[in-house]
C-alpha cells in the first residue's frame, strides 16, 4: 500500500536544513524510483523551436517585452530534419517547446511539422512506431490541443508555475488567468494526453507552506509528468532583482523531486535543465532523487543564445549526457518512448 503523506510530514522534510536528512531523502528516493519505474533513464530531444511569444510571464527571459533577444521560428523542414536525426540517434521521443502563440496560421504548422514527424519517422523506424512527441507550447483552445493530438503528440507539459494562485497572480501580469491554467491541463486530460505539469522552486514571495501545496496538488490532479526545476533570476525581466526566499533553490528542487518521487512512485520526472544550470551535479544529483527523463538539447547552435528562458543556460552534449546518466548506475532507456507508467495505469483503471 502506497504511503499517504501529511502536510505535516512534508512541512517538516521541506523546512528541514540537516544534509543528512537530504542524503536519507534521496537514498529513499532513489530506492523507490527502482522498484516503481526501474533504473531506466529516457531522453527527449528538446527541440526548442520559436522565441517567439506573446505572452509576458514576470520571470521568463523570452518573455515578449524583452527586445534584446532575437526572435526566431525555425522552418518546418529543419524542424522535421532534427527530429530525424534524434530518432537515428536512438532518443526515441521529441519535446517540442516554444514561446507561447494564438496565432491560427502558427499552429496550423505545428500539426502540420507534427504530422510529418509522425509519418516520417514511422516510415524510417523499423518498428514502425516513429517518434514519441511531447509538445510544450503553453495554453491553446481545446480545439487547437485535439488537432495537435490527431496528429500525433501524445504528451503535453505546461506547468502550473505557481499552485497557489495568490502567487500565480504575483509572477503573471493580470491578462494571464490561473483559472485558463487549471482549464488547459483539464482539456489535455480529456483529450487523452500525458499531462505534465511542475513548478519553479525559489521564486520572490514563495514560501515552504506553497511548495507543501504544490506536492498536493499534483497528487490531487493526478498528473502523468513532472517538470520542476530552481528559478534563476533574469536581468531582462521584472522579477530580477525581487527578493528571493531564504531557502537554498538548488537542494530545495532536490528535495521535492525526492518527494514527488516517493508520493507518486510511477510518473515521470524529468531532471531540469535549469537544475543542471545552477550545480554542475545537477544531473546526478536530480536521478538520484527520482528523476527519470532527461532533455538533450537540439535546438541549433545558432539560435540557443536567443533562446535564454534563464541566464547562462546548460548544454551539455547529448553523448556527454549518456556517459554521465550510465557513470551514475542508470541505465539510458534508448529505442523506446518510455512512456509514464502512471498513465497506462490510469487508463486501465477506467476500464
Ligand atoms: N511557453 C511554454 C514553454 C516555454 S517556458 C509554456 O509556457 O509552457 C518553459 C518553462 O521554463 C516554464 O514553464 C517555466 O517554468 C520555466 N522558466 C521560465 N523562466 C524561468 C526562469 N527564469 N528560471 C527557471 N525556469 C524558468
Amino acid at each position: 500500500m502506497q504511503k499517504s503523506w501529511s502536510k505535516q510530514e512534508i512541512t517538516g522534510i521541506l523546512s528541514c536544513r540537516d544534509p543528512h536528512l537530504l542524503d536519507e531523502l534521496l537514498e529513499a528516493a532513489d530506492r523507490c524510483r527502482r522498484d516503481s519505474v526501474g533504473t531506466n533513464v529516457y531522453l527527449r530531444g528538446l527541440i526548442e523551436f520559436s522565441n517567439e511569444c506573446r505572452r509576458n510571464c514576470y520571470y521568463c527571459g523570452i518573455r515578449k517585452g524583452n527586445r534584446s533577444i532575437s526572435r526566431y521560428r525555425l522552418a518546418a523542414g529543419e524542424i522535421v530534419s532534427l527530429a530525424m536525426s534524434a530518432l537515428d540517434a536512438g532518443y526515441s521521443s521529441l519535446a517540442l517547446q516554444s514561446g507561447e502563440s494564438d496565432d491560427p496560421r502558427e499552429i496550423n504548422e505545428v500539426v502540420q511539422f507534427v504530422q510529418a514527424i509522425k509519418t516520417q519517422s514511422q516510415a524510417r523506424d523499423n518498428t514502425g512506431n516513429g517518434l514519441g512527441i511531447t509538445l510544450s507550447i503553453g495554453e491553446l483552445t481545446y480545439d487547437q490541443y485535439k488537432k495537435l493530438w490527431e496528429a500525433g503528440a501524445h504528451r503535453y507539459l505546461l506547468r502550473i508555475e505557481a499552485s497557489d494562485p495568490r502567487l500565480f497572480s504575483q509572477i503573471h501580469p493580470p491578462g494571464q488567468s490561473y483559472k485558463k491554467r487549471l482549464q488547459c491541463l483539464n482539456d489535455l486530460k480529456t483529450i487523452g494526453y500525458q499531462v505534465g505539469t511542475g513548478i519553479m522552486v525559489g521564486l520572490p514571495g514563495q514560501s515552504v507552506n506553497n511548495l507543501v501545496r504544490d506536492l498536493q496538488f499534483f497528487v490531487d490532479k493526478d498528473i502523468d509528468m513532472l517538470g520542476m526545476g530552481p528559478y534563476i533570476p533574469h536581468p531582462n525581466t521584472p522579477l530580477y532583482k525581487k527578493q528571493v526566499p531564504d531557502f537554498e533553490p538548488f537542494s530545495m528542487t532536490l528535495k521535492i523531486i525526492a518527494l514527488a518521487r516517493l508520493m507518486m512512485p510511477d510518473i515521470n520526472i524529468v531532471c531540469s535543465t535549469a537544475l543542471q544550470t545552477l550545480n554542475p551535479q545537477g544531473l546526478e544529483l536530480g536521478l538520484k532523487a527520482g528523476a527519470n527523463v532527461v532533455m538533450p538539447v537540439l535546438t541549433p547552435e545558432d539560435n540557443r543564445g536567443d533562446y535564454t528562458l534563464y541566464d547562462n543556460k546548460n548544454y551539455t552534449r547529448p553523448q556527454e549526457l549518456i556517459e554521465r546518466i550510465k557513470e551514475s548506475g542508470y541505465t539510458v532507456g534508448l529505442w523506446t518512448w518510455g512512456d509514464s507508467r502512471h498513465y497506462a495505469v490510469r487508463n486501465a483503471q477506467l476500464e
